[in-house]
């Protein structure tokens, strides 16, 4: 058995970012840039209006000043027009400043009289204009290589008249769930059956983390099939095997893989829950082997699988989100392993939540958080823990 923080080193170790690839900024959203990139315009681009109004000279408005409209601004193209002291520009949100103009007065603080406005209100200069560069600076960095791109970096990218961004590539993955007791839901089950839950636990967690599902399937504990359905499996970067890794007859995953050809890197961490925990590779392939119980299933998919693909994928943060929070219980890890204990963070406050066992998929349902408890550490009530959140 190695240290949860031995086995990560040890996985991450063999994993390269996979080439970067071209996209569509359409296509982007939630892929890690491949490049730095840097504005090619500020913004905004041009002096412009934050309101619809008169563009003005501001020396020469007070209240009860009449000044003749000269001409009307609307967004687009620049018409050049110019205001001089006693006149305005009939103007409207986002269009270009005319020459000589130094402020907006809304049209709220007018009385329009034909073709003149009478201002009633006192007008500073640079009252509601957005200055060109004000917002951004040409040259300045937009997006950092391994940065996510969220709605709004592609939102910024557009701004800049970029079409397409350099993303990290594509990660692959194949999902194979095992067991004899598992039934598909929507079937029927016999005494002794139960529905197989973790391809969807797995395939939620894999899209969450930007990996492509390929190939989904399901396999009895028989060495035959297993070997056909790993076969398939291999095509892709990576394998999540769900099941058979712990020490029973029944589990026959790592007995396979070997057979494949597969280097088996990692079999069993001091995780909890998560202890027959596997890695190996073949070739390009990577291969995860996680135990059963769903909560291991996923604790072990987020201390060692997601960073596996957010590196493949070019990222440069693999941690989950960490946030602070008041224990609401006294918490001890008396076992030989790192505890991971399921809980709601809500409010600032982190309660364990459900039973903190490896079967216990409700618990696991309400929880947004893992508080990692090393090996021998006591945590008392009220006292700052760190936690890591997922949703
Ligand atoms: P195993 O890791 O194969 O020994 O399975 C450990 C426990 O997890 C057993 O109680 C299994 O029934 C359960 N389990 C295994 N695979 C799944 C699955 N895909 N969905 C739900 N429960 C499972
Ligand atoms: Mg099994």
């Amino acid at each position: 058995m190695i240290s949860e923080e031995e086995a990560r080193a040890k996985i991450l170790e063999t994993i390269r970012p996979l080439p970067p690839r071209r996209l569509s900024i359409l296509e982007a959203l939630d892929c890690f840039a491949a490049e730095d990139y840097f504005a090619r315009l500020p913004l905004p681009n041009f002096d412009n209006s934050a309101m619809d109004g008169y563009a003005v000279v501001a020396s020469s408005c007070a209240p009860g000043k009449r000044l003749r409209v000269v001409g009307e601004q609307p967004a687009g193209l620049d018409q050049q027009l110019r205001a001089s002291a006693g006149e305005a520009v009939r103007i409207f949100t986002g269009a270009p400043m005319p020459a000589g103009a130094d402020a907006i007065v809304m049209q709220e603080d007018v009385t329009r009289e034909g073709g003149e406005i009478v201002v009633n209100v006192e007008v500073d200069p640079g009252e509601f204009v957005r200055r060109r560069g004000c917002d951004l600076g040409a040259g300045q960095k937009v997006l950092a290589r391994g940065e996510r791109i969220r709605a709004a970096t592609t939102a910024l990218l557009a701004s800049q008249g970029f079409s397409e961004v350099m993303v990290g590539g594509e990660v692959s993955a194949a999902i194979i769930s095992t067991g004899d007791e598992l039934v598909r839901p929507g079937e029927k089950l016999q005494p002794g059956q139960i529905y197989e839950s973790n391809s969807l636990l797995l395939q939620g967690l894999l899209h969450d983390c930007g990996a492509a599902v390929r190939l989904m399937e399901h396999c009895r504990d028989d060495e035959e099939l297993l070997t056909k359905a790993l076969k398939r499996a291999i095509k892709h970067r990576v394998v999540i095997v769900s099941g058979g890794v712990s020490v029973g007859e029944r589990d026959i995953v790592q007995k396979v893989l070997r057979s494949l050809g597969a280097k088996i890197d990692i079999w069993r961490v001091a995780i909890k829950p998560g202890k027959p925990f596997l890695f190996g590779h073949i070739d390009e392939c990577r291969l995860f082997g996680l135990p059963g119980n769903p909560v291991s299933t996923f604790v072990t998919f987020l201390r060692f699988v997601r960073p596996a693909i957010l590196k493949m994928m070019g990222a440069a943060d693999l941690d989950l989100p960490k946030v602070s929070a008041k224990l609401l219980v006294d918490l001890t890890n008396d076992t030989d392993r790192a505890h991971y204990i399921r809980g709601k963070f809500e409010g600032g406050i982190f309660r364990p939540v459900g039973r903190q066992e490896s079967h216990a998929l409700f618990g696991l349902s309400q929880a947004n958080a893992l508080l990692r408890l090393a090996v021998g550490e006591s945590r008392k009530r009220d006292t700052i823990v760190d936690i890591h959140i997922w949703d």
